[in-house]
């Protein structure tokens, strides 16, 4: 599927899944040779084309530095996705350990481990772009009291991802 319009339908399909609300969360994907993030404010659940900007756009999400260092540091990613999952942001408040490891069985299938990084609590963070870099390996990390990245090899992978690591969140806090 284009990537234009996978954006518009897996950034509505996250708000119906309750992984993202109101105006947070944002998503980028490699095009050609450009990458396009979602605008300053746009809201998941009505992205149109207009709300997907060139990375470098002033009009570009506040978090594009962490979402560019990404797309323009590796080679199998070519889409990256952040929300602000209630279920990853509770988990991460309540443990203290530098990484989660599910306890279900498709959770565990899928991610043996998942890191939890604390950056500055601040929009923008400037120390958050390179904790996510060094951690895209684990194909997801959550970002203490913020949210969760995800990334894959196109818009729908990386969504795929993210209702994963929302749902290993959410029987982690229900099972303890
Ligand atoms: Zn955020």
């Amino acid at each position: 599927m284009d990537q234009v319009k996978s954006a518009i339908k897996y950034g509505r399909e996250l708000f119906l899944a309750g992984v993202n609300n109101a105006a947070n969360g944002n998503l980028s994907f490699r095009k050609g040779k450009n990458i396009f993030i979602t605008r300053s404010g746009s809201v998941m659940s009505e992205l149109s084309s207009r709300d997907l900007v060139n990375i470098d756009s002033e009009l570009a999400s506040c978090e594009a530095p962490t979402h560019k260092l990404i797309l323009e540091n590796t080679s199998q990613i070519n889409a990256v996705l952040h929300t602000h999952s209630p279920n990853a942001i509770a988990l991460s408040l309540k443990i203290k350990k530098k990484f989660i490891k599910p306890l279900d069985l498709e959770g565990l299938y899928h991610f043996p481990q998942i890191p939890v990084v604390t950056s500055k609590m601040v929009p923008n963070a400037p120390d958050l772009p390179k904790k996510i870099l060094d951690n895209q390996h684990y194909q997801a990390v959550i970002v203490r009291g913020h949210g969760l990245f995800t990334f894959g090899q196109d818009v729908r992978e990386a969504y795929l991802k993210a209702l994963t690591v929302d749902n290993i969140c959410k029987i982690l806090l229900l099972a303890k």
